[in-house]
């Protein structure tokens, strides 16, 4: 019996890998071929259906796989909104020196930028209420820091690992399980406990749709906490469910009508893009899981796109990808106003809407293997992604 994990050594070391690219670099050492220099361009050339951007993450780790190796990396910052044939990161290397490391760098980006991309959505749909990410149940415990990490820089207000305090400096939040009221056998005595022992920091969420219907078991916790109850969270499975807004317009009527207006209302169990759009203007806050936890693919991939030859990059690609190693352009007013140009021409760009110079998105993070940019903390990295996607519309739900 074991846990099947890969190891943070078989990661970095390039054994989690498919077959063929160790017989690549071993064709290339034989046939003395591992000296040609390329570069390799990271893009998406379509999104799922009806998404017109997704937030580019899981650089950190990418570039502690690369850290050491003999490459140079530009790369968007992590957290970046991107667009179908935009470049997102470039390494510049001996093929031969990194050609087993592609695998795992893909795999590290695409599942990333997924969950970053779904909370993002979900986030923007949201608007001003608060959304939790509670879908480690859906997951391999291994990566738990990954998930959290990933929804949380993708907009999440809260996560709900213990271990992102430890790998994202993030306080996990919680509410309570239907164990806890199941064990009690009372919902009452199960919130007087909660209230008791759990520290006094903890906002005081009441699990109300164990026993009895939502709207009595809201108003039975209110009188119980009073105004030490911060919210009530229904979890109404589904074979009860009916009308979700019916029922939360009901219980929210309640706790008004009875003199408590500030318990929030928090939704959780089954919550898409779809059910928040549905509920957003009468719930304060949503518990999301297997829809960012299970996100649609953000089908990132790895192309050689320029080789040096003769002390001079050419651009070479395989037909149906746009050769030459690109540059990004992006107006620091207008987040639409985008331009891609040659990594290697420096180009110069203005808005057409503002003149102002447009800014080069991809920076060097990483020159013969050291790294040469501080990065930014996971709570920077949220705050960037908040201040890209509330510039744009909401996105279009299918
Ligand atoms: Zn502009």
């Amino acid at each position: 019996m074991k846990l099947y994990v890969a190891s943070e050594e078989e990661i970095l070391s390039g054994k989690a890998t498919d077959v063929y690219f160790v017989r690549t670099e071993n064709i290339l050492r034989k046939k003395g071929l591992d000296s040609v220099k390329v570069r390799m361009e990271f893009h998406v050339y379509s999104l799922p259906e009806g998404y017109e951007w997704a937030i580019f993450t899981g650089l950190e780790e990418v570039l502690k796989v690369l850290e050491g190796k003999p490459v140079d990396v530009w790369a968007l910052p992590e957290g970046t909104l991107f667009k179908p044939f935009e470049p997102l990161m470039i390494i510049e290397g001996n093929y031969a020196d990194f050609a087993v490391f592609e695998t795992t760098i893909l795999g590290i980006l695409r599942h990333y930028t997924s969950i970053s991309t779904a909370t993002a959505r979900v986030k923007r749909l949201a608007r001003d209420r608060t959304v939790l990410f509670f879908g480690l149940r859906v997951l391999h415990p291994a990566i738990q820091p990954m998930a959290d990490r990933a929804a949380y820089i993708g907009g999440a207000d809260g996560v709900s690992g213990v271990l992102s305090e430890k790998y994202i400096n993030v306080k996990p939040k919680g509410t309570m399980p239907h164990a806890l009221i199941i064990v009690f056998g009372s919902q009452t005595e199960a919130w007087k406990a909660f209230d008791e022992v759990v520290e006094k920091e903890v906002p005081r969420i009441a699990l109300v749709d164990t026993f009895y219907d939502e709207r009595e078991e809201a108003l039975m916790a209110a009188k119980l906490l009073k105004e030490k109850l911060y919210a009530v969270r229904l979890d109404t499975p589904s074979s009860r469910r009916g009308d979700m807004l019916k029922i939360v317009k009901e219980v929210r009527w309640t706790l008004d009508i009875n003199g408590f207006s500030h318990v929030k209302i928090f939704v959780s169990g089954g919550i898409n893009e779809k059910s928040i759009v549905k509920l957003r203007d009468y719930v304060d806050g949503f518990g999301v899981g297997t829809s960012i936890a299970f996100p649609k693919s953000i089908d990132i991939s790895a192309d050689i796109v320029e080789v040096f030859i003769n002390d001079k990059w050419v651009p070479r690609a395989k037909r149906g990808k746009l050769p030459g190693a690109k540059q990004l352009y992006v107006c620091p007013n207008h987040i639409n106003e985008r331009v891609v140009g040659l990594l290697s021409r420096n180009e110069k760009h203005t808005c057409k809407l503002c003149y102002s110079q447009m800014k080069p998105m991809l920076v060097k993070y990483i020159e013969n293997g050291k790294i040469l940019r501080k990065l930014p903390s996971a709570d920077e990295i949220r705050n960037y992604v908040l201040n890209q996607i509330f510039k744009l519309p909401e996105p279009s739900i299918n």
